[in-house]
């Protein structure tokens, strides 16, 4: 280990392992200090993502899915089986190994292209230099030409509910319940609320989420968003909205959690309670007083579009900065950062960000809503399709949902496009494409399609912009 890089990564998250890696390639001498223990109690890489956030929710989700399928669809499939049950503790190791294997697998990436993990904690002083504490070991500092901040976030707390670690836990306790909750009640109908509380619901757990908006998924698409919520309460997700929680207590092994609506205050008890109210920046002991980073009037670590934080040669990417909390944003935020310090031109485009919510049916979307251009007072043309009109999503018994593209009246230019339905996540990335390439509704209307594929419904709603749609009747009139 030398005490000088020519950069310095505070986190190994998304953005952080990321933008470390990129620096690697591109010939800069990098470190990268995350201060993670793992499960085992070992320092692990790949921050919130990896351990306790994307990953092991979708290892959850992933298996609650096919449970569900086998025990509610597979009879009517013309698959027989015996009872289908679920073994929690074998569903766990099974996600405890996909996290050591992808965790495993950024050490490698670190190791093959030449970046210097050191686990510990990171301090920015001024320079810039690195205070860096090991776990065990004296602090030193490092000299750095550059420093990349990226600490990520922690989950947002409120007072009702403090977190006990047993019977009210966090995103994080929600991940690791050793059997199936008989009731579970969830603080948040927000992305992270819905899919642990599917993940549960799925399992067993009778499920109330409780939402103190009165408007479901404010971030959707409204036709899309109502669609959802009917389809997760027909799951069974007891989805109270304008109910704000108030009041916690536990006695006896369970939770009694007050709420008030507009009707006045009501209580439910639950086995185990998940608050899941949002996340903020994590900057504890991050910044000393005069390293010169500013924080905005959020917390985040204020940065202007290219990351750059209000100190010379001093960086900050990922959650910890404005936009949305994503792991894919951090990403693409520390590859510009690396790139940029490598001389390049590199930039990130803040409007084609895609945004998935991992519930069955999964909900995608990238661009601006109908909402936000009506309000914005810009005119545009929709094209819709449903997937109980494709031939792949019916024979796959996974119709429910559509697909909106919305394209400006003009230019035809597409301006958003929102997905429920089947693989949502994947199908979002057509259009996140065509969008990057400042595509046309026209444009995906001319390109071709395999048959039968659920990217067919992408196509068939950009035909249905100009009226053109071919399987379905079109509201517009053809030309
Ligand atoms: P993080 O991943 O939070 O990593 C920051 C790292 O920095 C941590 O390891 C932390 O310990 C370390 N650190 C902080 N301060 C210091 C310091 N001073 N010294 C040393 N180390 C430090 N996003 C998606 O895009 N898709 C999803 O499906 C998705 N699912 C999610 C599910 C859940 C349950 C949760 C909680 C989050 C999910 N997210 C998802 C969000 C995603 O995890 C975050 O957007 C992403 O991890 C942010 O990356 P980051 O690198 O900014 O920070
Ligand atoms: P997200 O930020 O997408 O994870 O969503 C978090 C959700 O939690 C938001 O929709 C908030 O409105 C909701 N929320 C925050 N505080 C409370 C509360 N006390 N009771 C009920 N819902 C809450």
């Amino acid at each position: 280990m030398t005490d000088k890089y020519d950069v310095v990564v505070i986190g190994a998250g998304p953005a952080g392992y990321t933008a470390a890696i990129r620096c690697a390639q591109l010939g800069l001498n990098t470190a990268c200090i995350d201060k993670s223990l793992g499960e085992s109690g070992d320092p692990t890489l790949g921050g919130t993502c990896l351990n306790w956030g994307c990953i092991p929710s979708k290892a959850l989700l992933d298996v609650s899915h096919k449970f569900a399928e086998a025990r509610d669809s597979f009879k009517g499939f013309g698959i027989k089986t015996g009872k289908v049950s679920v073994d929690i503790k074998t569903v766990m190791q099974r996600k405890t190994e996909v996290v050591a294997k992808l965790t495993g697998g950024i050490s490698a990436l670190f190791k093959a292209n030449g970046v210097i993990a050191l686990a510990g904690t990171g301090r920015l002083l001024t320079g810039p230099r690195v205070e860096y504490a090991p776990h065990d070991g004296a602090a030193q500092v490092l000299e750095s030409t550059h420093v990349i901040l990226a600490p990520g976030s922690v989950s947002t707390q409120i007072e009702p509910t403090p977190l006990d670690g047993e019977f009210i836990v966090d995103s994080t306790g929600a991940l690791e319940f050793d059997s199936v909750p008989a009731t579970l009640g969830v603080i948040g109908a927000g992305v992270i609320g819905l899919e642990l509380g599917s993940v549960w619901g799925r399992f067993g757990s009778d499920v109330v989420v409780l939402e103190a908006l009165d408007d479901f998924l404010p971030m959707c698409d409204r036709r899309i968003a109502r669609d959802a919520k009917k389809l997760l309460e027909a799951q069974g997700l007891d989805i109270r909205m304008g109910a704000r929680v108030v009041g916690s207590k536990v006695e006896n092994g369970s939770v009694e959690v007050r709420y008030q609506d507009n009707e006045g205050e009501h209580s439910v008890h639950v086995d185990k309670l998940i608050v899941g109210v949002g996340r903020i920046p994590y900057t504890e002991g991050l910044l000393a007083p005069d390293c010169g980073v500013n924080l905005d009037e959020r917390g985040f670590l204020y940065v202007n579009d290219l990351c750059a934080t209000d100190a010379p040669h001093v960086y900050a990417v990922g959650d910890a900065v404005r936009g949305p909390m994503l792991a894919h944003k951090g990403m693409d935020e520390g590859v510009m950062v690396a790139e940029r310090l490598a001389g390049q031109k590199t930039m990130v485009n803040y409007d084609c960000v895609p945004s998935v919510i991992y519930t069955h049916p999964e909900v995608a979307w990238v661009g601006r809503t109908e909402a936000e251009l009506k309000s914005d007072g810009e005119k545009f043309n929709v094209g819709t399709f449903p997937f109980a009109a494709s031939g792949r999503a019916l024979a796959a018994h996974d119709s429910d949902g559509m697909v909106k593209v919305i394209a400006d009246a003009e230019t035809d230019r597409i301006l958003g496009v929102h997905i429920l339905g089947p693989q949502a996540s994947e199908l979002i990335a057509q259009a996140v494409i065509a969008m990057e390439f400042n595509g046309s509704a026209e444009d995906l209307g001319l390109t071709m399609f395999a048959h039968p594929s659920l990217s067919e419904a992408v196509h068939e709603a950009a035909l249905g912009v100009a009226g053109h749609a071919v399987h379905m009747v079109n509201r517009k009139k053809r030309n």
